[in-house]
This record gives C-alpha cells, structure tokens and sequence, in this order.
C-alpha cells in the first residue's frame, strides 16, 4: 500500500543487473530463491524472497524456488510445503519448483569428472584427522596421505561410496586445490559424504549426499541463474563457487553476489533456535504469533504488503546491521492504519448505566468505518441503556490531568453523546461496580449540541449487545534488544515473561464477533487486532493484538 515503489529504489545488486541487461552479458535476469527445507521461514528469509523475486519481475525475468535438499537428516516435505505456501503468501509466484536433489545424477557426474581429471579424491582418514589437519588462518594446513591416490583407485571408491558399500564417515570425496590457500575454504573441501540414510524426495537411491558448495553453484548453473544472491556469509566461498565451476562443463557461470543479512532485534532468526523455541514449549508451535516466522506474523496480524513495504524501505547493502523491531511494527502500524475498519472493543469494562436513557431500547448510531475513508462506509453500532467502558477511564479521584471520567465529570461517548457521571455503585467487595450516568440528547450527531467540547472521549460497548471475547495480547518476545549478546547466558532466560498475555474480559461489538478468522480491525483508542486464524469462531471470537497503536518500548529505551 504505502510505499511499495520504493522495492524500485536503488541497490547494489539492482545496478549489476541493469548493468548486465545494458551490456547484453545476459538477455534476461534469472534468480532463485534456495531455503533449506529444514524448518519454517522467518522475517530474514522475506528479505531474500523480495529482493530475489522482485528483482526478476522488475526486469521482466524469472525465479525458481529451489529446495536446497542436501542434508536429509533435517529435512522434510511438511517443511517444504510450509515454505511453498509462505512465499505465495508473500505475494510471489515461482517460476519452476526445483529440488537440489533433482540434479543428484548430475552432480555425481560433475564429481566423477573431477576425479578423472585429478581435482578431486577420496580422503579416507576420520573426520578428525581432517579437522585437525585443516590447518588455522594463520598456519596451512597438511595434506592427507591419501591425496595422491590412482585416480582408478579414487573413481572405483567413489563408485562404491555411492553404492552404499561403506559406513557413513569412512571416506569423503575432497576437491583437489591447496591445503595452504590462505581462504581456509580452498583447502581441499569435502564434496561428497557418506549418509546412509534415506532422503524424502530420493528415498534410499543415495548413500553419498554432496555439500552445499558443490551442489549450490552447480544448480545455479544448471538453471541458468543469471545472479546468485546470497548473504554475506558466503563471501569468503564465492572462490570456491567460481572454482568448481570453472572445473566442469558448466552450461553457464552465474554471478554470486553477496548482501547483508536482515537482522531484527528483540528476536531470534536462526531456524535452530527457532526449532528450539518450539520443541521446548516456549512458544505455541511455529506459527505462534510471537514468533519472527512468516506463519508467526501472518497468525498475529501482518500483511504480505506491510513486510514488503518494510524490506523495501529497509534497502540492500552490504553491511551488516540491526534494525529496531519498532521498524517493523511501524510498518504494520502504517499498513493497518489505511486498511483497518475502526470498532470499538472494551477489555477490562466497567458497567455505566444511563438513567435517562430508556430500559430495553437499542439506538443504532452510524459511525465510519474508516475515519479517513468515506468510501468504506458506515456501520451501525448499537447504543443502550447499559454500556460498558474500560474501566481505566473512570477515577474516582483523579490527579489533576486526567480528562476521562470522574464522579460529577463529563466526558464523550465516542459516535454517540457527552456523558455526567452522578454517581458510583459499589459491590459487595467494596469495589465499584457501576457508574450512574446521564446522557445529554442535545450533544447527539446533528443536535444543536453536537459541537459541544469536553476534554475527552472514551470508547465504550453495549452491554446488550456487546460479545464476549477473547483478546490475546502479543508483545515482542524478548525482553532485551539482543538474548544472544551474552556468551554464558542462555538465550531462554530473556524471554519476556508478558509477551502473552491472555484477556477473557473483553467485550467487541456484534459485528466483530461475526468476523472472519484473519479480518482486522483497529480497535479505537487500543491498537491493531486480527481474528486468530485457528480459534476465532463466530460468536465465540479470539482476536490476537497485531500492535498498540504507539510504540510503547521506544520511550523504555534510551535514545543514541
Ligand atoms: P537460518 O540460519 O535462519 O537457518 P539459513 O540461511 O540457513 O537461515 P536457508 O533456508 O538456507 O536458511 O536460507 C534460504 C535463503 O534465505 C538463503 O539464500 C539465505 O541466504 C537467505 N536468508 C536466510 N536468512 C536471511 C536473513 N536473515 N536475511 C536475508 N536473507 C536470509
Ligand atoms: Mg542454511
């Protein structure tokens, strides 16, 4: 909605490939967006998905989503569906769907062809032993006894690798380069190790599975990428990329290119720590409202528009950084600001009880749907003789600034008419369990009192017609910007012990309790709310807090 013409701004990345169109290396632009299906996606991964996809569709080019399967230990097709349905979610359409492991053939035959021409062999020591002789940045590392193997030798080990005749861990094919390379990566990296266990797409078809860098650029290579973007993690590998292609008949070499992670704080990001997150029951799964998942912010009110918006005012770059989740709230909040309907909504109400209104009759006041939004209409909200009002908007004896309701104090009911307040009921428990009220007919919409000003006004519900709900307030996570900052802490101990907080009080007007599970409302003078996707049921609604209409952590904070 907003700002979504600025995903045209200017980046690095964008220039490159203006560049490459202008001087015909490439007649078109190829991407390719390659998580892992090893867990759920999360706010970092939209970063990729915008910048990869919107790259092509502004150049009139193409992207595949290509599952980067290679480690079958951790990964799953229920992942890989998950995944399919939040980058269509997000607004993207994928070229052609690939697999890594649709190209396991192929990568055993580029692997084969290193062995003939002696770049590659079989290193049968431990995985230890490899470790221990990989040498440190400042030391080379020594070579293994075995680098010298036949190459016969080397293709008939390879061979019975693959065909399952050995354990996992007894032998590794390695790239052939130099143990001394001063980019630890060029020391002779392991292509192929040894799984003996069954992949979800290949089934037993493989004992051998390839590593990331021998089977990243050659998929790239095999689909014609134009440009490979990945981040800046992958700076250092981009020699071995070039590398191994240069090494085998490659169809083509794409260009790796290299962009700064997104990072938010008051969050986690990786999918290890996220899995943990779930398995552990800190969250509700992994579409837990709090979670930086895509399933988690859909489930808490997001749109695809807002978290676009957001990437595309983030920009690219290639340095590292660490955007305020204020950032991302404020992009909902901007988003959710132009599309909400406005409602009223109490959630700890206070009963008020109108004397000169009469018992039993329901008034149907018009109010806007959307202040700002004629074309939206209006919607009638029901006004009776008992009303309910957050009680946090009475006092009976206020300081001197407090402009909501007090005893003899007048205040306006918001689309309705100015309020006095006469007199207060007390309970047995000596609380107050009700306010005896006046209306002034004269202060109604069209009423020569209409204009009348008092100081404030108050949102409020029938208590006739009012629905119970559930609300659900959702707050950031983590209670501190950064839960890994402190090596010998665990990341668990600052979670935020109120980023949940449960409201069985609250009472919506009828029209929202008949909402859709997803529709959104501005709750008046509250924030932003979602009907909960799985248990939100007409009549009996459960609506998730998206985002206070303020930001309530930036005044918490000292300012830089
Ligand atoms: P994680 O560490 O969270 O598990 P990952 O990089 O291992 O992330 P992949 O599934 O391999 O997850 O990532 C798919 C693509 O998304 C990769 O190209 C990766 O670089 C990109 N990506 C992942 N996290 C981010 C992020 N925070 N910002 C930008 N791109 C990201
Ligand atoms: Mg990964």
């Amino acid at each position: 909605m907003s700002n979504e013409s600025t995903a045209q701004t200017t980046n690095f990345i964008r220039n490159i490939v203006i560049r490459d169109l202008e001087s015909g290396k490439h007649a078109t632009v190829v991407t390719r967006f390659p998580p892992e299906p090893n867990g759920h996606l999360h706010i970092g991964h939209a970063k990729s998905i915008c910048l990869n996809f919107g790259l092509a569709q502004e150049f009139g080019g193409t992207t595949n989503l290509r599952f980067d399967d290679t480690n079958p230990l951790k990964e799953s097709e229920d992942y890989a569906q998950a995944i399919m349905a939040d980058v269509r979610w997000l607004g993207f359409e994928w070229n052609e769907l690939r697999h890594a492991s649709d190209y396991f053939q192929q990568l055993y035959d580029f692997a084969v062809h290193l062995v003939r021409t002696g770049t590659a062999y079989v290193d049968s020591q431990t995985a230890e032993e490899i470790r221990a002789a990989r040498g440190t940045l400042t030391e080379p590392g020594r070579e293994s006894p075995y680098r010298d193997r036949p190459v016969e030798e080397n293709l008939d080990l390879f061979q019975r690798m693959k065909a399952g005749e050995f354990g996992d861990g007894e032998h590794v094919l390695r790239a052939r380069i130099d143990m001394a390379a001063s980019n630890m990566n060029m020391r002779d990296p392991v292509i192929y190790r040894i799984r003996n266990v069954p992949h979800h797409r290949t089934g037993d078809a493989w004992h051998i599975y390839p590593m990331y860098d021998w089977a990243h650029g050659i998929s790239d290579a095999l689909e014609g990428i134009t440009h490979s973007l990945c981040t800046l993690e992958f700076e250092d590998h981009r020699p071995l990329y070039d590398w191994f292609l240069e090494q085998i008949p490659a169809p083509c070499h794409p260009q790796q290119i290299e962009f700064a992670r997104g990072n938010l704080n008051y969050t986690v990001m990786s999918k290890r720590r996220l899995l943990q997150l779930v398995e552990e029951g800190h969250v509700d799964g992994w579409d837990d409202p709090r979670m930086p998942t895509l399933a988690g912010l859909r489930r808490r009110g997001y749109t695809p528009e807002a978290i676009r918006a957001f990437w595309a005012e983030m920009g690219i770059s290639k340095s590292d950084s660490i955007i305020d989740m204020g950032v991302l709230e404020n992009a909902i909040r901007n988003d959710l600001n132009e599309r909400a309907p406005r409602t009223m909504a109490v959630l700890d109400p206070l009963k008020v009880v109108l004397d000169n209104f009469p018992a039993g009759e329901t008034e149907w006041v018009e109010a806007a749907v959307h202040p700002q939004r004629p074309e939206l209409g209006v919607r009638k909200v029901p006004l009776t003789r008992e009303l309910w009002i957050e009680r946090s908007d009475f006092m009976e004896d206020p300081p001197r600034k407090f402009f909501r309701l007090r005893p003899g104090g007048e205040v306006r009911l918001r689309n309705a008419f100015i309020i006095r307040c006469e007199g207060v009921v007390r309970g047995a428990d000596g609380e107050i369990a009700e306010l005896r009220c006046v209306f002034d007919p004269d202060t109604r919409s069209g009423q020569p009192g209409a204009a009348r000003r008092v100081k404030g006004t108050i949102h409020w519900v029938s208590a006739m017609h009012g629905v119970s709900a559930e609300v659900r307030l959702y707050d950031r996570l983590f209670r501190v910007p950064n839960p890994l900052a402190e090596k010998d802490r665990d990341f668990l101990e600052f979670i935020n012990p109120d980023s949940l907080g449960v409201v069985s009080t609250a009472v919506v007007e009828p029209g929202v309790a008949e909402g859709a599970p997803g529709e959104c409302y501005q709750f008046e003078r509250i924030g932003y709310f979602v009907h909960d996707v799985l248990d939100s049921k007409p009549g009996k609604p459960v609506l998730n807090r998206t985002v206070t209409l303020r930001d309530s952590w930036a005044r918490l904070e000292p300012k830089p």
